[in-house]
């Protein structure tokens, strides 16, 4: 009924209004009266008066997550739960005078699991949740954020009461929008307003209140914060939340699959292998695109291609319609095939799969799948990023005599690498000042770094380049080759022994009449 008061009251009142200049009333008065109000409305609206007035809550509810539903992340749910515990436990922690904790901030990059962190903490402290995010409190006129912060408090302790419960979790997602560093902002008076209401909130809670309010907040940016926000008394705890490693991965990987059938033969492991780098939402997106991709198959279970099928749909996103023209295609699949082999002969076994199909931005790509994670990196190790990433564009230049656009790219990541390597003092120019080091000393470090490795893949190739050709055969035939096919080619060439411990069990695709081009005629290999 609230809804349609507006119209009934404008209804009612041209109704009126007509009535009257029927019955001859002199009705300009009214008329002018009538306008002066509007106007009156309209200037309060633009203030508030008419825009939403409230903090947008999302999840005014019990939370139904659990601790035990967040895959990996334990030393985030230990730290959590620790510091959680003066909720649950509330009369020990007063005993021994301990201050209740009043703010928890979870840092770490997006899809993590953070705000599922929050929700878990709610159900853990059988505490009202309530939801929103740091953009909800900015608005370009002043006061409007520090409202919104109070109504945000005075809902949370209201719902607990109204549910019965003794504490209440405010989540605060984006809280760097709100509680950004002080005196920053052009519109600074509207954003410090909000931030000193929040703190002057976070100061009043009291372990004397009925309901027991504990704010989390959440930030991929916790840089920005202002200094007064994490102190000690507001928030009290930094819990990091990170990405996740093999083992996490395939935790989450066995969370998400739990309601989905399954083929025997899948291996997550092998998955949380070939996903380095994943955060829980790209794996829970990885089991969703698996399943959406049996399904169009009319397949009953999930199979170990669809999985790996959905994480280079995650990666690179879908599979376009284009097709390159035959010349195109030779020359990403000789690309590819330069990477690959170079990839397999510095870290063998390393590539899960080589294809030549465009898919987002890209026309040609090689996953690999590392044996483990990794977190500390040497020169060689870099060295050896560098030469595989060169590999691609000298394969080209020995086939078909030039390179190409496309290894803009792997040109742009080999520089920057060659660049992190002098700054972090591991080049031959020693330790480098990034402020203070001239641009001369850094391009010639970087220049050595990329020059030689340029001639080390030379070298390289040029030994190789028959598997390369082959590799690229194959994939101009079948669009796709396994890293077990490439592996296959290396050994049986006799560049690589076969490793005992793992069978190259797939066979080779059998090579039809058409033979690839790949060198053009009378000319000679570098
Ligand atoms: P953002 O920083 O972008 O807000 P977030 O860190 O808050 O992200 P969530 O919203 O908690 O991430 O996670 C998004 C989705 O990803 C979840 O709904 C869940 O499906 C999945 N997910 C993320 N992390 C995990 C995890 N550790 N275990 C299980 N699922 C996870």
């Amino acid at each position: 009924m609230r809804a349609y008061l507006k119209e009934v009251l404008a209804g009612l009142a041209l109704g009126v209004l007509a009535f009257s200049i029927w019955a001859g009333h002199n009705v300009w008065p009214f008329m002018l009266l009538g306008g002066l109000v509007f106007l009156l409305f309209q200037s309060a609206g633009l203030r508030g008066g008419f825009q939403r007035k409230y903090v947008n809550i999302v999840g005014n509810t019990v939370s139904h997550v659990e601790f035990a539903d967040i895959g990996g992340q334990d030393t985030a749910k230990k730290e959590l739960c620790e510091a959680l515990d003066f909720l649950r436990n509330y009369e020990a922690s007063q005993k021994l005078g301990i201050r209740p904790l009043k703010g928890i901030l979870l840092t770490g990059p997006p899809g993590t699991g953070k705000t599922m962190l929050a929700k878990a903490a709610a159900t853990y402290t059988d505490s009202i949740f309530m939801s929103t995010s740091g953009s909800e409190f900015i608005e370009v006129y002043a006061g409007v954020g520090a409202q919104r912060v109070r109504d945000l408090f005075r809902k949370a302790r209201e719902s607990a009461r109204h549910h019965q419960k003794k504490s209440a979790i405010i989540f605060v997602d984006e809280i760097e929008v709100l509680g950004g560093k002080r005196g920053q902002h052009t519109s600074h008076l509207e954003y410090d307003q909000t931030l000193n209401q929040l703190l002057v909130e976070m100061d009043g809670l009291s372990v004397e209140d009925d309901v027991r309010i504990l704010l989390i907040g959440a930030s991929n940016r916790a840089d920005l914060l202002d200094s007064a926000l994490l102190r000690p008394g507001r928030f009290d705890r930094i819990v990091r939340v990170g990405l996740p490693d093999r083992e996490g991965r395939k935790h989450i990987l066995s969370l998400h699959t739990r309601n989905k059938p399954l083929d025997p033969a899948v291996d997550l492991d092998r998955v949380a292998r070939e996903t380095f780098g994943f955060s829980g939402a790209h794996l829970e997106g990885v089991t969703n695109e698996a399943a959406i991709l049996a399904l169009r198959q009319e397949l009953d279970t999930i199979h170990q291609h669809h999985f790996e099928e959905a994480i280079d749909k995650v990666i690179l996103g879908e599979r376009l319609e284009r097709r390159p023209k035959a010349a195109e295609m030779e020359r990403i699949a000789i690309h590819e095939a330069g990477h690959a082999v170079m990839a397999e002969i510095l870290r063998p076994h390393s590539v899960a799969v080589v294809q030549v199909s465009p898919r987002g931005g890209t026309l040609g790509h090689v996953r690999h799948s590392p044996a483990d994670d990794q977190y500390m990196y040497s020169r060689p190790w870099l060295e050896d990023d560098i030469a595989i990433l060169l590999s691609g564009a000298i394969a080209e230049e020995r086939s078909t005599g030039c390179r190409s656009s496309g290894s803009a790219n792997d040109f742009e990541t080999a520089v920057d690498i060659a660049r992190r390597i002098v700054f972090l003092g591991l080049s031959s120019a020693g330790i480098v000042d990034r402020q203070s080091a001239s641009p001369d000393t850094v391009n010639r470090a970087v220049n050595d770094i990329l020059t030689r490795q340029e001639q080390r893949v030379r070298r390289s190739l040029r030994r190789y380049g028959a598997a390369v050709d082959e590799v690229a055969r194959v994939l101009v035939q079948e669009e796709r080759a396994t890293g077990q096919v490439v592996r296959r080619i290396l050994e049986g060439s006799g560049f690589l022994a076969p490793d005992p411990a793992r069978p190259s069990s797939q066979p080779l695709p059998r090579r039809r009449e058409h033979r690839v081009r790949v060198r053009p005629k009378g000319r000679r290999s570098a």
